[in-house]
C-alpha cells in the first residue's frame, strides 16, 4: 500500500555507511549465512571496511561461524547515549543476537520482539564508517524482512539459493517479495551455493548433486545479474564449524567467494 513509510523517505540512520546489502534465501540451509560470512570477510580482504548483521534471530550461527561464540560485546556511552560496541573479527564488524543470548538458549520470539532486536542493531550499534553492512536475513519472508526496509536504506538484496527445484520455487517468492512496491529493494544478484560437487580424486569431474545451474536460470527469468556458483566443499563446511571462515584459505573456495564478493562489489 501506499501508506508505508520506507526508510528512504525519512532522516537516514546509519550515514556513514555507503551501501546496506542484504542477504536472503528462501529455505533454510541452502548456505546463507555461510555466504554472507564468506562474502563479509572476502569483501574486507580488498581493503573495504565491512561490519555484518546477524538478523537470524531465531538461528543466529554467524558467532559460531566467526569463532567468537563466547565474546560479549562492550557498552560505551557516547553523546550520553549508550552505544553497543560490535565485536570484530578478520576484520568484519559482528552483532548478533547470539552474543546477547546464552548458547544453548533457544530464542522464541513474536515478530515483533524479533523486529526491535533488528532495530537495535541497527541504531544502538556503534558501526562507524561502513563500505559495506551486510545483513544476514531469517529464511523466507517476516516481519524482519519488512522491518528492515522501513528503518534502513537497503542498497540491493543478495538471494542465495541452490540448484534444487524446492529451493528455487522458494527463492523466487524470496525474490518476488524484494520486487514488490512495498519492499522495493533492487535485486543485486543470484548466488547458487553448492553448485556441483568435485571429488579430490577427479578433479576434471563435476557432480551436479542438486541439479544444474537452476540459480543460473532464476536469475535469467527475473532479469536480474548471477554472481556466481559456490561448489560443495568440505572444507566449506569445515570451516563454518571451526569458525574460520573458508574464503581465508586458498583454493577454490577462496576462488569462488571472492568472485561474488567482486560481483557484488561492483
Ligand atoms: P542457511 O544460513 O541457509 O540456513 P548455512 O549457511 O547455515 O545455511 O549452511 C547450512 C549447512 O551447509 C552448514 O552446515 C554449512 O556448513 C553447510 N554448507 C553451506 N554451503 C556449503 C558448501 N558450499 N559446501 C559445503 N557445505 C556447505
Amino acid at each position: 500500500t501506499s501508506n508505508v513509510t520506507t526508510a528512504r523517505d525519512n532522516a537516514p540512520l546509519l550515514p556513514k555507511v555507503k551501501n546496506i546489502i542484504a542477504i536472503a534465501s528462501g529455505k533454510g540451509g541452502v548456505g546463507k549465512s555461510t555466504t554472507s560470512s564468506n562474502l563479509a570477510v572476502a569483501l574486507a580482504n580488498t581493503g573495504t571496511k565491512v561490519g555484518l548483521i546477524d538478523a537470524d534471530i531465531s538461528g543466529p550461527s554467524i558467532p559460531t561461524m566467526f569463532n567468537v561464540e563466547a565474546e560479549q560485546p562492550g557498552v560505551k556511552q557516547i553523546d550520553g547515549k549508550n552505544v553497543i560496541i560490535p565485536i570484530e573479527q578478520y576484520g568484519v564488524k559482528l552483532m548478533s543476537i547470539g552474543f546477547l543470548t546464552p548458547a544453548d538458549s533457544a530464542v522464541v520470539w513474536r515478530g515483533p520482539m524479533a523486529s526491535s532486536a533488528l532495530k537495535q542493531f541497527i541504531g544502538d550499534v556503534e558501526w562507524g564508517e561502513l563500505d559495506y553492512l551486510l545483513i544476514d536475513l531469517p529464511p523466507g519472508t517476516s516481519d524482519i524482512h519488512l522491518t528492515m526496509v522501513q528503518t534502513i536504506p537497503v542498497t540491493g538484496a543478495v538471494i542465495v539459493t541452490t540448484p534444487q527445484k524446492v529451493a528455487l520455487a522458494d527463492a523466487t517468492k524470496g525474490l518476488s517479495m524484494f520486487k514488490q512496491p512495498q519492499i522495493n529493494v533492487p535485486v543485486l544478484g543470484v548466488v547458487e551455493n553448492m553448485a556441483y560437487f568435485t571429488p579430490e580424486e577427479l578433479p576434471d569431474n563435476k557432480y551436479y548433486l542438486f541439479g544444474k545451474e537452476g540459480g543460473q536460470k532464476l536469475a535469467e527469468k527475473f532479469g536480474v545479474p548471477f554472481l556466481g556458483e559456490i561448489p560443495i566443499v568440505q572444507t566449506i563446511r569445515e570451516s563454518g564449524d571451526i569458525g574460520y571462515p573458508a574464503v581465508m584459505r586458498e583454493g577454490v573456495s577462496q576462488e569462488a567467494f571472492s568472485l561474488v564478493a567482486e560481483n557484488v562489489a561492483r
